[in-house]
C-alpha cells in the first residue's frame, strides 16, 4: 500500500515532490492543506495546484485520521482514549486537566518491550511501534477533548526512544508552523535511559524537553525493576544527561516512582541525592499506581521528599490523576485494565 501523506514532515514532502519532478516549494501548501485545512482527498488539496496534487496521488494515499474507539472519564476530569490501530495494536492517550491548562499524554508504542516490573504497559510486551500518523491521531483526539491543550508529554505506552524516528517525525509534524504549530518547548519526551538518543538530542536542533525515569539509584535494584539498566546503566545515562544539560544549557526532568518498601528507604534517598548531584534538574516523585487500581498509600513519600530537599535536590510530589480509570502513571494497559 502507498504511504499516507499525513505521516510526512514538510521536509519529507519537499523530497517527495522533487522525486516526482515537481517544485519542492509547493510542500508548504501541501502540508497546510493536509494538517490545517482538513483535506481528506488527494484529488482536492485546497491551495495546491491540481498538477501537484495529481503527482502526489501517484505515490501516496490520504487516509482519514484514526479515531478513538473508547473514552473513559475520571472523577477528576482526566480522560483516557483508547485507539485500536491496524493489526489490533491497542494504544491509549490521556488528557490531564491542570489548574490553568491541560496536558496530552501520548503513547509511542502499542505495549512496550522494556519490561519494567511496576508498569502495566511493560506487562503487555511489545505489540508494535506506532507510526507518525498514529501518534498525530492521538494528539488530534486530545485536542478535540481540550481546546486549551498547552503541553504534550510522551509518557504513555512505550519507550519513545525505541521508536525515535517515528516520534521525531510526529514532533516535527505537530510543531510545523503550517500545521498545528504546537511549540516544541511545550513537549517533553520521557525515557528510561536510551543513551544514543539522549546523545542525539544533545546536538539536535529539536527544542523538546527531556525527562528521564530513574527508578532506583542502586544498580542491582534498578536492574531488577527496569531491565534497561542491563543495557544502559544509570551511571552512564546520567553522564549523558550531564552532557545534554551542559551543551544545551538546559534543565532535565528526573522522575522517581516510589515503590513502598522497595526503593523508598532513607539509604535510597541518600544514594539518589549523591547520584544526581550537580545536574540542573527538577525531580518528580511519583506514587506507585498498581495496574488497574487507584494508587496505594505512599507513607514515606513526604519524608523521602524532605530527605532529598535537605540534600539540596529540587524534589516535588507529582499529583497523580485519573487513577480510578487506570490512566495514571504506569497504569496504561490498553483496555486490559477494565
Ligand atoms: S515504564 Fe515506560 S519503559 Fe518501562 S515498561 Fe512501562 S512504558 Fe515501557
Amino acid at each position: 500500500m502507498q504511504p499516507d501523506l499525513r505521516g510526512l514532515t514538510r521536509a519529507d514532502i519537499e523530497t517527495a515532490l522533487t522525486g516526482l519532478g515537481e517544485k519542492p516549494g509547493n510542500a508548504g501548501a501541501v502540508f497546510l492543506a493536509v494538517h490545517r485545512r482538513g483535506a481528506v482527498d488527494l484529488a482536492q488539496l485546497p491551495g495546491v495546484p491540481a498538477r501537484v496534487a495529481r503527482a502526489l496521488a501517484r505515490a501516496f494515499t490520504l487516509q482519514p485520521l484514526p479515531l478513538p474507539e473508547r473514552k473513559l472519564v475520571a472523577a477528576d476530569g482526566t480522560r483516557k482514549l483508547l485507539f485500536r490501530f491496524p493489526g489490533n495494536a491497542l494504544a491509549e492517550c490521556v488528557v490531564l486537566p491542570g489548574k490553568d491548562q491541560q496536558t496530552a499524554c501520548l503513547s509511542s508504542q502499542a505495549g512496550c518491550a522494556c519490561g519494567c516490573t511496576f508498569c502495566a504497559t511493560g506487562a503487555l510486551g511489545l505489540k508494535r511501534s506506532l507510526t507518525p500518523v498514529e501518534i498525530v491521531a492521538q494528539f488530534e483526539a486530545c485536542l478535540r477533548e481540550a481546546v486549551d491543550l498547552r503541553s504534550l508529554v510522551f509518557m504513555g505506552m512505550g519507550e519513545p526512544f525505541l521508536n525515535w524516528e517515528n516520534v521525531k517525525k510526529a514532533i516535527k509534524i505537530l510543531s510545523d508552523s503550517r500545521g498545528r504549530h504546537f511549540q516544541q518547548v511545550k513537549m517533553t519526551v520521557s525515557t528510561v535511559g536510551v543513551i544514543p538518543v539522549i546523545e542525539e538530542l544533545t546536538t539536535s536542533d529539536l527544542r523538546v524537553r527531556l525527562a528521564v525515569s530513574l527508578v532506583a539509584a542502586d544498580p542491582g535494584l534498578r536492574a531488577r525493576l527496569a531491565p534497561m539498566e542491563n543495557t544502559y546503566p544509570l551511571s552512564r545515562v546520567l553522564a549523558a544527561v550531564r552532557e545534554y544539560c551542559r551543551a544545551r544549557q538546559a534543565h532535565v526532568m528526573l522522575e522517581y516512582i516510589l515503590l513502598p518498601g522497595v526503593n523508598d528507604r532513607p539509604s535510597d534517598s541518600a544514594q539518589l541525592a549523591e547520584l544526581i548531584e550537580g545536574i540542573p534538574c527538577r525531580l518528580n516523585l511519583i506514587p506507585f499506581n498498581p495496574p488497574g487500581g487507584p494508587g496505594v498509600a505512599a507513607p514515606r513519600i513526604k519524608e523521602f521528599q524532605q530527605e532529598l530537599i535537605a540534600a539540596g535536590v529540587h524534589a516535588y510530589l507529582r499529583q497523580e490523576k485519573g487513577a480510578d480509570i487506570a490512566a495514571a502513571c504506569g497504569q496504561l494497559a490498553a483496555g486490559g485494565d477494565k
